[in-house]
């Protein structure tokens, strides 16, 4: 027998409804390229929205059609978002920073016809043109003014939205698709996961919810995240549902404009990379001027340094929440908040969880497996490969022929993962990254790590360098802190308080800086090429 509620649609302009209906005010926040900010608020954002899908649909746009956008966080950017959705087709965010030629792949793969982009990206958009013959529309994200002279052919976001009356939503199904996000695409191309309005709904009720990001109207959110990963982590759509003050810092992610807009903002939560919580900690600990109202720091994309996470917990009283997530699950999986059972153990064990990803949401399923298929012990020390399942969890890369999860719906991360007793789940390493030294496993992450717990060192990365015995060994790569030196005897006599003797690496190696990849984390492929072929030292 049926339930006898209503059947509501989870669809996400209902979202900006809401927040459009009842926190009308609240303020959307952006800094602009010359660091000018313009304010605008949810119920102006929500009819700019309802105009611009009227714009849209002029245009041809209709259920199920892809719109990509190129473009920094900004309150035009989530105009688009909701216009794109609210008519009826899905928006296909493309992260700029990634090389030409994936982003013609991937605007050309999702099949987009229109693509929104910030003005800066035009002349980025004219060289891979010729890429693109599917796109129909280029429209910019600003005034007719902000549009290159003798470029008529190119659209202006506000003269859409001047255009057009507020025509209402289109008829939207929540089993609809409504994002699409491409996997950064580190081995092989780069693979499309099409969010629905339901998993993306739902996300964003789980992830607002208390043990997840614990967000509510009151939490002035700044989601340094890009909105071209994985949705800012969702964190746009939360703050429609809170009705939250968000506040977006454009192309820039330069600490200090970061650290100036949290405290001009007064903003109370911010996301974002370990790497730049790491730089905004530095700046913010030579200038002594703290971080005005934030209460809390959410880092997620790579493993949070446990010293990162103790420099701003013990010396700035900001909550700092470790979390884990991927763009398969739109994004977030697990979030590291304490449970009751976790809060009655001694102060040292705490301290220990809160360096893990932390716990599944609900919604989301979570287990260990090995490599003959059997299931992992949850004792926090056994490493099995990580396994997902759930609402928000993919199914079917965009336009694959067969499914991502085995039989019975579960998806491998590619993590290797522990699980401990009180359902806290850490990241051992990526299964690509793991060092596999005579058989057993050194991980990566726990290397660099032990290595950042050392003060004069300002970042690390290991990897495994191939042995004629080991098969593998590892290799630290460090950045020392300007006017620091620490000799290989130094970090090694450090490191072995830290670990078993056989994952000390064999070799440290002193750069000026650490690859990063276009999301954030540490590049280990040019890692790997840059030092492959070296010796490790006997
Ligand atoms: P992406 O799809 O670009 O978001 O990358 C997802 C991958 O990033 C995951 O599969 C993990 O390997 C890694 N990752 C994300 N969050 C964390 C975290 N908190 N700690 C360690 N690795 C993480």
């Amino acid at each position: 027998m049926k339930g006898g509620m209503q059947r509501w649609s989870l669809t996400l302009p209902r979202l900006a409804d809401h927040a459009a209906a009842w926190h009308g005010e609240e303020q959307i926040v952006t800094r602009n390229d010359d660091g000018s900010i313009t304010r605008t608020n949810w119920a102006a954002v929500r009819d700019r929205a309802q105009r611009l899908a009227a714009a849209l649909t002029d245009l041809g746009v209709g259920r199920g059609d892809r719109v990509a956008t190129l473009a920094w966080n900004g309150a035009r950017h989530l105009e688009a978002w909701f216009a794109i959705t609210g008519a009826g087709a899905i928006t296909h965010t493309i992260n700029p920073r990634l090389y030409l030629k994936d982003i013609a792949y991937i605007c050309d793969h999702a099949g987009s016809r229109i693509l929104f982009i910030d003005p800066q990206f035009v002349p980025l958009v004219e060289e891979i043109a010729a890429d693109l013959p599917q796109i129909e529309h280029i429209v910019i994200l600003g005034p007719r003014s902000s549009i290159p002279e003798g470029r008529s052919d190119l659209l202006s976001h506000d003269e859409l939205v001047d255009g057009y009356d507020p025509i209402g939503w289109a008829e939207i199904d929540e089993e609809d698709g409504a994002a699409l996000c491409y996997t950064s695409g580190t081995t092989g191309r780069p693979k499309g996961v099409l969010y629905s309005h339901r998993s993306n709904f739902l996300h964003a009720y789980a992830a607002a919810s208390p043990d997840g990001f614990d967000i509510s109207s009151r939490t002035t959110i700044l989601p340094i995240v890009p909105m071209y990963h994985a949705n800012a982590w969702g964190l746009p759509y939360v703050a429609a549902a809170v009705g939250a003050k968000l506040v977006f810092n454009g192309a820039s992610f330069d600490p200090a404009v970061l650290l100036d807009l949290i405290r001009s903002e007064e903003v109370i939560l911010a996301g974002a990379v370990p790497t730049l919580w790491r730089t905004m900690l530095d700046i913010a600990e030579r200038d002594g001027k703290g971080f005005g109202k934030l209460e809390e720091a959410l880092c997620g994309g790579a493993a949070a340094p446990s010293a990162l996470i103790e420099a701003y917990e013990r010396d700035h009283a900001i909550r700092f929440t470790h979390a884990w997530g991927m763009t398969e699950l739109s994004p977030i999986g697990t979030v590291g908040r304490p449970t009751a059972a976790v809060l009655r153990l001694p102060a040292e064990e705490q301290q220990r969880i809160k360096r893990k990803q932390g716990r599944p949401l609900a919604g989301i399923e979570l287990k260990l497996r090995d490599g003959q298929g059997a299931e992992v012990p949850h004792d926090g020390e056994s490493p099995g490969n990580l396994l997902v399942r759930g609402v928000w969890v993919v199914k079917r890369y965009f336009g694959a022929d067969q499914d991502a999860t085995d039989s019975e719906g579960w998806f491998d991360t590619g993590d290797i993962a522990t699980l401990d007793r009180h359902g806290y789940m850490q990241i051992v390493d990526r299964a690509k990254d793991v060092i596999k030294s005579g058989g057993e496993w050194i991980s990566s992450v726990a290397l660099e790590d032990a290595a950042l717990r050392l003060n004069g060192i300002a970042d690390a990365a290991a990897i495994g360098v191939p042995h004629p015995r080991w098969d593998e060994r590892p290799m630290l790569i460090v950045v020392l802190r300007q006017g620091v030196r620490l000799s290989a005897t130094e970090i090694t006599a450090h490191l072995s308080g830290h670990m078993a003797k056989w994952w000390l690496p064999d070799e440290i190696r002193y750069v000026d800086s650490i690859p990063r990849t276009a999301t954030g984390k540490i590049d280990k492929i040019a890692l790997r090429r840059a030092f492959a072929g070296l010796e490790p030292a006997a």
